[in-house]
């Protein structure tokens, strides 16, 4: 079965609102557009508007990083699904190891994101992936197994349409150590299994895998050869027009 692929850039806390606009520019000339692709950047919350505004008619699309679980209300700092909405965002990145390890995040609180952001028309992108100590010690399929059920628990078979997950394994984030391909379809594959005991077959099949954690130029192409990798997350390599495009264009 074809899925759909999906190619991201996490531009975590860079860019000014006049450098996103100018790397959004640069990609949106750049891509060779491939059926079946879709292209998605996910630029800081004070760039989104301007990027998505950049970004209206062609085939680069937005997410923001992050959102709280609320419409509205007194929870100074946070930002809700309706804005980021407002600012023409498809998608969004939750749960990613920056939130769940710098900010604690535990998978009951990406749960409660997950549903909001659905019920408000965005397309979650949910972060899995063990710490380098939970490999090393033989705990990794435990630790995806807990983070995958914990982040879909109470979800129906429907929701998952507009869902993606991003394997990222905790010790290969902008460390420079990528995953080998197999390690990264191993875990792949495990993680579809989880999708597969909760949701059905036909729904595991279907969902798209994306792998991040180091994707560079130089490795993109083994990565993307494995059958369960369908397509990647790049955090570092995003934020360089050049490097980014080439990954993209794969
Ligand atoms: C990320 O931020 O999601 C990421 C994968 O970062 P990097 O590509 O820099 O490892």
């Amino acid at each position: 079965m074809k899925r759909k692929e999906i190619f991201a850039g996490n531009w975590k806390m860079f860019k000014t609102c006049s450098e996103a606009v100018n790397l959004a520019q640069e990609l949106i000339s750049g891509i060779k557009i491939k059926e079946g692709r879709e292209y998605v950047v996910f630029p800081p919350f004070t760039a989104l508007k301007v990027v998505a505004d950049t970004c209206k008619g062609s085939a680069l699309r937005v997410g923001a990083q992050n959102m709280y679980y609320e419409k509205e209300g007194a929870f100074t700092g946070e930002i809700s699904p309706v804005m980021i909405k407002d600012c023409g965002a498809a998608f969004v990145l939750l749960g990613h190891s920056e939130r769940r390890h710098i900010f604690h995040e535990t998978d009951a609180l990406i749960n409660k994101k997950i549903k909001a952001a659905l019920t408000y028309g965005l397309q979650p992108m949910v972060c899995v992936g063990e710490l380098l100590e939970e490999r090393e010690s033989g705990k990794t399929n435990i630790v995806l197994e807990s983070q995958v059920k914990g982040a879909f628990e109470g979800l129906r078979t429907e929701d998952m349409k507009n869902i993606s997950i991003a394997y990222e394994p905790v010790w290969a984030i902008g460390t420079g150590k990528v995953a080998t391909p197999e390690i990264a379809e191993e875990a792949h594959v495990t993680i579809r299994k989880y999708i597969s005991e909760l949701f059905g077959e036909n729904v595991a099949n279907a969902l798209p895998i994306l792998y991040g954690g180091s994707v560079k130029p130089d490795n993109i192409e083994g990565l993307y050869s494995m059958e369960n990798i369908d397509g990647v997350l790049v955090g570092g390599a995003s934020l360089d027009g050049a490097s980014f495009l080439k990954i993209i264009n794969v």
